[in-house]
């Protein structure tokens, strides 16, 4: 698909006219990356910014660049030349046309699969529609040849009250475009030229009121169909809502704040593609059936889990995805196909859509639309059946799902990513810790009315107060952006002195690191003044792909970590799978309550080959740059021990001895391991704390279940309590960290600092603020731990 790049010297402008083209594409995909203003608020335009938007935009057809006025041309230019790639150069327009006008034309024509050369040719014609209705035309005219005879013609009258404005024409180029023939249209009532109906700008200079009568024609062998797509798309008010705008959805009583900075732009809802069948043979009955089998059952492991994180109230759509599943119609159908020598994609593909098309040709409208169901679960089969991912989300503007999985997060990409907002979802479910890593803006729990929203539709929202408005006034979106300012002012203050070590003011050294998932977290972490890497969730580097890394490529991946932080301790933890992370190759069976389940230590111990494997690429890093390595979710000495010896057995794998700076340590999780830490001193040198389960396991409240997610809060005294229990074990004996959520609460980091905490570790745009949060730590601390409730703590806090 062609890229659109938008340069402007005001931010503002740029999102506006992103809103508006947005809305003419009507939900279907574009790649769009904005380079606009200095920042939020300062006009100018920057060359470096420029060629990032052009390598985001750029997925392989190439891109057309648009540009507002003098130095925004200048600085595209410049970016040309800062492009590493000269193939991507070659694939790069820079276009003449008028920002908003062309901006629309070239968004239309793109999201309908036009290469970059037609993409900007309707760009710079998308005057013509305001020229031809003023009568000033200087544009050349483009006159359309005559068909010769056509091969099927027809006449409609327009309905829609404004006549065929942008986006009724954007709908007409779009079915005109897909209906495979060559269709022209004319305004027999102004008695206008022919034009074609695929081009936005031609169609634009119709000057289409209601009631003008247009006639079409088309021609080729599609031409009757094409011309019947376009008369039911008339018929329809090319559809078009002509009733009153209903309000737009506000957001329910659940809605957190859940990662901290302003977003603002146009509603972006994301589909799921269903996933190309590979051409292979059946590997026998035997074995396609039980390939079939375990997918279906991985795909029930992940619905179960997706249920157990959702509302009750929305829950019902999951059991109907679980029925299915176990559908013997279906199953009956898709295992006698394979039994017929079909492999199990094919076989699974077909059976699934026989019901679809079964349910879709049903009079029932609430019927028709459980094919979508069917679809979807047939999708997701799919995937696991043949190894695929489903497809990151890519896409521009404020992300709006039901939910995130933490890879689904991982790729998002927050050059293109203004701001999430989930209608489930907490703040400590691993999509909302991602987000925060990331540095993008985010609010869940919004309820499900936020997925009514229309693509396209402003929507503003603060990540740190929690409020979302979609479709804000002028006046409400210039507040959302004064907030951004100031945000960002009191960010550059933190940052420059983020470097420097962060000391109380009566004297306690706090180290203050990073918690990554990748390399590029590891560079940001370095850039916001991290002091070491407290957390490194290894995971990240097991998802989104269809087998584990080997032990070479995750030495590789943990060398580079080290690289960007030069050298600083990185805290190595193993694999931390289960619970909302399942790995879809490694399934397992399903789990009532995958949280008490098998994850983390427990599930490494269960796949010795993985651990040990994991091991020896930490022990070689090891060899060169100080580790740590961490064994999360650790309830028994047993584990620990089993824990240390796989290490041991690494180390001697690697024959070279013990590296000098290997330090070993656990995550203080489960509640009993944080009352008996003691139990644990003598095997570890550190035990770092992490809030999030911990206090889901303190509170009985599911950290991704929105219902309780004002239980599940770490400044429980309860939580409080178990966080100083572990403190007092670890004396002198070991030192005491926190790596969940709890440590970028600025409020909470003296009493931290006051129970015995020494090192934090926090998403690394959090690091500046924290530090600053020690750096200003009074010396006495309000008694919290006989305070009733999280709320009556935090308000002692606050004082
Ligand atoms: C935690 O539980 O607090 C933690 C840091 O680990 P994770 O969020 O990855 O489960
Ligand atoms: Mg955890």
């Amino acid at each position: 698909m062609t890229g659109l790049v938008v340069v402007s010297h005001s931010r503002a402008l740029a999102d506006a006219a992103v809103a508006l083209a947005v809305e003419m594409v009507q939900g279907k995909d574009l790649t769009l990356a904005v380079a606009a203003g200095l920042d939020a608020d300062t006009f100018g335009t920057d060359a470096v910014a420029i060629a990032e938007a052009i390598a985001t935009a750029d997925r392989g057809d190439g891109v057309v660049v648009l540009m507002d006025l003098g130095s925004a041309v200048l600085s595209a230019d410049l970016a040309l030349d800062l492009l590493e790639d000269p193939d991507q150069r070659d694939r790069v327009v820079l276009c003449p046309a008028p920002l908003v006008e062309g901006l629309v034309a070239a968004a239309v024509a793109a999201a309908n699969g036009a290469d970059r050369t037609e993409v900007a040719a309707e760009a710079v014609a998308g005057l013509a529609g305001k020229e031809s209705q003023l009568g000033t035309s200087t544009l050349m005219e483009h006159e359309v040849p005559e068909p010769g005879i056509p091969d099927a013609t027809a006449t409609f009258t327009v309905t829609n009250p404004h006549g065929l404005h942008a986006r009724p024409a954007a709908r007409l180029v779009t079915e005109a475009r897909e209906s495979g023939a060559a269709v022209q249209i004319r305004n027999r009532t102004t008695n206008s030229a022919w034009v074609p109906a695929s081009s936005l700008s031609r169609v634009a200079t119709l000057g289409a009121h209601q009631n003008h009568e247009l006639d079409v024609r088309a021609s080729g062998p599609q031409a009757r169909p094409a011309i019947d797509r376009i008369l039911a798309l008339a018929a329809r008010a090319f559809d078009e809502d002509t009733a009153p705008a209903p309000a737009p959805p506000s957001p329910g009583p659940g809605t957190q704040p859940a990662s901290p900075g302003i977003g603002t732009g146009p509603a972006w809802l994301p589909r799921q593609s269903t996933p190309d069948l590979p051409d292979v043979p059946s590997l026998g009955a035997d074995r396609e059936r039980q390939r079939l089998d375990q997918a279906l059952n991985a795909v029930r492991a992940e619905i179960h889990h997706l249920r157990s994180t959702t509302p009750t109230a929305e829950a019902g759509i999951f059991d109907a995805h679980l029925l299915l599943l176990d559908d013997a119609d279906l199953l009956d159908d898709a295992r006698g196909r394979i039994a017929d020598d079909t492999a199990a994609p094919q076989a699974w593909s077909a059976a699934t859509a026989r019901v679809a098309d079964e349910f879709a040709a049903l009079d029932d409208s609430y019927l028709q639309a459980r094919a979508a169901d069917v679809r979807a679960v047939a999708d997701q089969v799919l995937r696991a059946l043949i190894g695929a991912t489903a497809t990151p989300p890519t896409g521009t503007g404020v992300l709006i799902a039901p939910d995130l999985t933490p890879a689904e997060a991982a790729a998002l990409d927050p050059a293109t990513v203004n701001g999430i907002v989930l209608a489930a979802g907490s703040p400590t479910a691993h999509g909302a810790i991602l987000a925060r890593a990331k540095g993008i803006p985010a609010v869940v729990g919004v309820g499900p009315a936020a997925l009514d929203v229309a693509p396209g539709t402003t929507v503003a929202l603060d990540g740190r107060t929690g409020e979302v408005v979609f479709d804000p006034g002028p006046e409400v979106l210039a507040d959302f952006r004064k907030r951004a300012t100031d945000q960002t002012a009191q960010r550059r203050r933190a940052l420059s002195t983020a470097a420097r070590p962060a000391t109380t003011p009566s004297g306690v050294t706090i180290r203050v690191g990073a918690n990554l998932g990748s390399t590029a977290d590891a560079q940001a972490a370095a850039a916001n003044g991290a002091d070491h890497a407290g957390l490194v969730r290894t995971e990240f580097l097991f998802l989104n792909r269809p087998s584990a890394p080997d032990v070479d490529e995750q030495e590789a991946t943990y060398r580079a970590i080290a690289q960007a932080l030069d050298g600083r301790r990185i805290t190595l933890r193993t694999l931390d799978v289960g619970g909302d992370k399942p790995l879809p190759y490694i399934p397992t069976p399903p789990e009532q309550n995958p949280f008490l389940g098998r994850r983390g230590i427990r599930h490494s111990l269960a796949n010795p080959t993985l651990l040990s494997d994991q091991l020896t690429a930490m022990v070689r890093t090891a060899r060169d740059t100080p580790v740590s390595v961490m064994f999360p979710m650790i309830s028994t000495l047993t584990e620990l021990t089993a824990a240390r010896t796989a290490l041991d057995e690494a180390i001697a794998r690697t024959g070279i001895g013990r590296p000098a700076g290997l330090e070993v340590g656990i995550m203080i999780e489960v509640p009993a391991a944080a009352l008996k830490a003691s139990t644990f001193a003598a095997h570890i040198d550190f035990a770092s704390i992490g809030t999030n389960d911990l206090t889901q396991y303190a509170m009985a409240a599911e950290r991704g279940n929105p219902s309780v997610a004002t239980l599940s809060d770490a400044l429980d005294p309860g939580v409080l309590r178990l966080i100083a229990a572990t403190c007092q074990a670890a004396g002198n004996k070991f030192t005491v960290a926190v790596c969940g959520e709890l440590a970028a609460d600025e409020a909470a980091v003296p009493l931290l600092i006051a129970l015995g905490v020494r090192e934090l570790s926090v998403s690394p745009p959090s690091i500046p603020g924290v530090k600053e949060a020690v750096r200003s730590a009074p010396a006495s601390n309000p008694d919290v731990l006989d305070l009733p409730d999280a709320d009556a703590v935090r308000a002692a806090l606050l004082q």
